[in-house]
């Protein structure tokens, strides 16, 4: 005889069954049968193909398992921008859209001309630890003459944000390497970052396996990438230049305490969507 064919209604029950959110369930098997939400609202009966439902099925297994969704479905929306999204890469996390809105605020004081009116030269910033490109795809969105540099340690990494910059029309420079060592000689009157700074011991780091160990952990109770990115920053900044990192929701007091070591000012903080100080700044002296 053969099986019940898998309705739209069955398959909801089962990811309830399973722990996974109607939101998320919903979207893998709109993916599965390509259709929208609202479709799926008022199709509840439709019985998926054999193959729609191997595919919803193992899909809705996956996340059940921890697997994020952005990698499921293979995109990720960031900051108005839909991103193709790996295993490669970090799964962009809304909270880091703080950080770019922090940068765009910062954006006219940051300018070679000290305003926005007459710049001599286009603005000249770094996204370092690119990952899918996120942040710095955002920035070059919202100001398309300036220069958006991206550097980041793996290839496969850059490779996505390469696909990144190409599909959305955003031309980006890339550089291969650890920190300031991919863009050697190169002097930034902005940069962003948001490194790996989750503590080894960390109890949510097993909630993370699925994403890149290299983009999430770092030594030093997570401070490591920080202050490396701290150390060196004066040497490739521009008098002026801003600095700007997202960090652990712990980490703001060690963070702006080594940016006042390295001799930046202004140092300013930032909260993330749940209210933690996530993001720290300062900016050179003119
Ligand atoms: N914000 C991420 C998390 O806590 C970590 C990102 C990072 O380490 N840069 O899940």
């Amino acid at each position: 005889m053969a099986e019940t064919p898998l309705t739209v209604q069955a398959f909801l029950h089962q990811a309830q069954a399973q722990g996974v959110a109607r939101l998320d369930a919903m979207l893998l098997l709109g993916e599965a049968v390509q259709q929208s939400r609202t479709w799926l609202i008022a199709h509840s009966e439709y019985a998926l193909t054999p193959i729609e439902t191997q595919q919803a099925m193992h899909w809705l297994h996956q996340r059940a398992l921890g697997v994020p969704l952005a990698y499921l479905l293979g995109r990720r929306e960031f900051h108005g921008l839909m991103l193709k999204v790996t295993p490669a890469v970090l799964d962009p996390r809304p909270d880091t859209e703080t950080l770019v809105d922090w940068a765009l605020e910062v954006w006219p004081d940051a300018e070679p001309t000290g305003g926005p009116s007459s710049p001599s030269r286009p603005l000249r910033v770094l996204d370092l630890g690119t990952g899918s490109g996120a942040i710095a795809l955002a920035l070059k969105a919202a100001h398309p003459l300036a220069q958006v540099h991206a550097c980041d340690a793996s290839p496969a990494a850059l490779e996505v944000a390469q696909n990144n910059a190409t599909s959305l029309g955003l031309p980006l420079t890339f550089h291969t390497g650890h920190w300031w060592g991919a863009v050697h000689g190169l002097r930034f009157d902005l940069a962003v970052a948001n490194p790996p700074y989750i503590r080894e011991d960390d109890p949510h780091l097993p909630a993370l396996v699925h994403e890149p160990a290299s983009a999430l952990v770092a030594g030093q109770q997570g401070l490591a990438d920080l202050w490396s990115i701290i150390e060196a920053a004066p040497s490739h900044l521009e008098a002026g230049a801003w600095l700007l990192l997202e960090h652990g929701h712990d980490q703001a007091s060690a963070v702006a305490q080594a940016l006042v070591e390295a001799g930046f000012v202004d140092i300013a903080h930032r909260h993330d969507l749940s209210g933690h100080t996530r993001c720290t700044g300062g900016r050179l002296p003119r």
